[in-house]
């Protein structure tokens, strides 16, 4: 998945993303009307899971006077492409993005065939080291994309995309390609699911990729609501394996599977292949911690991710993928205090999504960046220093827990799922959930953004290099 040589892509699927502020913009510029196209070059990167390359659009580069020909459709002139071309900064790759005067999926003219394959195609390959993407925008403001690889001199081959993902604050609008991601068969087993939300968000749903980092007590439950969701493609993610401990709160785990040392996504995967009611169906078990890069690539070739950890690293890359490549994560957490004598002080637990546009992880205070800090100089495995925490901290990290706490943010977490697929807060809420089991009520905020300080937020869609993450860091 590197370069611009065919041969280096066999097998790879293809998507964009970028942030619903980029489509705002690229929609000022690009909806003309109908009778008339325009056209704008930007720049993007690339992110690579492990069977999925998305080009991660980043950076238009508005066309100035005499750049075009607008004639109804349109064309770019030598001067804008040589003038985008010297301005590409270093490691990044140059985008056309064109509209068409009708709705959905697009199709190619001849001339846009040969505007992409063979004006751009060995020019900007050779230019940027990247393939040239070309993106065309429909009247409805779906989205349609192709990468154009090298299969020999001269020649130029057409690679279409699956998806174009915008990553907007209230959605993540998928435009799927309607070939290679036909929208689900009429599924008998889904007609109750389809009266609650229509036809046209099942199908949105449907085809979602969605990832599971962790398959403990939550990420178990959430499995099997995905696989009666009619989910088409899952990726479980989780290097655990079942100990007799897990039982009480591993839904799907037996006996026997401790005795045969099962992992717990091999668990998920079994349970997935007997109950799913898709038409199609996949689960993708990767027995790989979301910290190394297997685990992380897994993660990368996904829609969606919802965060089962609950240690402060995982969670800390989860919220640096949601941004940074623009993955929308939906996470919960439980929190279980006791007195002295082991009885229930107090229980929450909060569930909230981060993505684009919205307030992170740490901006949440659903994470401490000195929690995070702290594991990766692995002390949070030190029992000496585990043993001299002040009360309130090894509480938090006490991890407490029983089956129905867990289902109670399983549900949360799969609602809050289908309301960024589907952009309905009539079925995702509103905002970030904070649940107090006594007396037994769940407030809820307004969707915030991140502070002006946070590092978090001037990662998005950058696609950043994420390896550093995966170390440890020195111990202090
Ligand atoms: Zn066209
Ligand atoms: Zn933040």
């Amino acid at each position: 998945m590197n370069g611009y040589q065919e041969s280096d892509f066999a097998g790879v699927t293809f998507s964009v993303a970028f942030t619903g502020e980029l489509d705002r913009q690229l929609a000022a510029h690009l909806d003309k009307g109908l009778y008339q196209e325009d056209l704008a070059f930007a720049y993007w990167k690339p992110s690579r899971g492990t069977k999925r390359y998305t080009a991660i659009l980043m950076q238009v580069v508005m066309p100035v006077e005499g750049d075009r020909v607008l004639q109804g459709n349109v064309a770019f002139t030598a001067d804008y492409l040589g003038r985008v071309q010297r301005e590409c900064p270093e490691g990044y790759g140059i985008a056309l993005l064109h509209s068409h005067p009708v709705p959905g999926w697009q199709d190619m003219s001849d001339d846009d065939e040969f505007a992409e394959g063979v004006r751009l195609g060995g020019s900007v390959a050779n230019s940027s080291g990247h393939p040239v993407l070309g993106l065309t925008r429909g009247t409805d403001g779906s989205w349609s994309a192709r990468f154009w690889l090298r299969a020999g001199p001269r020649k130029y081959v057409r690679h279409d995309c699956e998806t174009v993902r915008v990553a907007a604050v209230e959605a993540l609008r998928i435009t799927h390609h309607p070939a290679l991601c036909p929208p689900p068969a009429e599924q008998p087993t889904q007609v109750a699911t389809v009266s609650v939300w229509g036809a046209a968000a099942q199908a949105d749903l449907a085809r979602t990729r969605v990832g599971i980092v962790g398959l403990g007590s939550v990420g178990g439950i959430i499995a099997e609501a995905l696989n009666r969701l009619g989910i088409e493609n899952v990726t479980y993610i989780d290097h655990d394996i079942v100990e007799a401990r897990n039982l009480d709160r591993t839904l799907n785990a037996r006996p026997k599977d401790v005795d045969e040392h099962l992992t717990k996504v091999a668990i998920a995967k079994r349970a997935a292949e007997v109950s799913h009611t898709a038409g199609v169906f996949h689960a993708e078990a990767v027995p790989a911690s979301i910290l190394t890069p297997e685990g992380l690539a897994a993660a990368l070739d996904c829609d969606v991710l919802l965060s089962c950890v609950d240690r402060p690293w995982p969670r800390a890359l989860l919220n640096l993928i949601a941004y940074g490549h623009l993955i929308p994560v939906v996470d919960g957490g439980i929190l279980a205090r006791t007195d002295k004598n082991g009885r229930p002080l107090h229980v929450d637990w909060r569930i909230h999504t981060v993505t684009a546009g919205r307030a992170c992880l740490y901006c949440l205070g659903a994470l401490l960046r000195s929690d995070v800090a702290l594991e990766r100089a692995g002390k949070l495995d030190d029992p000496d220093y585990f043993a001299n925490l002040p009360e309130a901290d090894r509480e938090r990290y006490a991890r407490r827990n029983v089956f129905p706490f867990s289902l109670a943010v399983a549900g949360h977490q799969t609602l809050q799922l289908v309301g960024i697929v589907t952009g309905m807060p009539r079925v995702g809420g509103k905002g970030p959930q904070h649940y107090s089991v006594y007396p037994g009520e769940m407030r809820v905020n307004d969707v915030t953004a991140c502070d002006p300080a946070c590092e978090i937020q001037p990662i998005t869609g950058t696609a950043l290099a994420l390896d550093d993450w995966l170390k440890a860091t020195e111990s202090a």
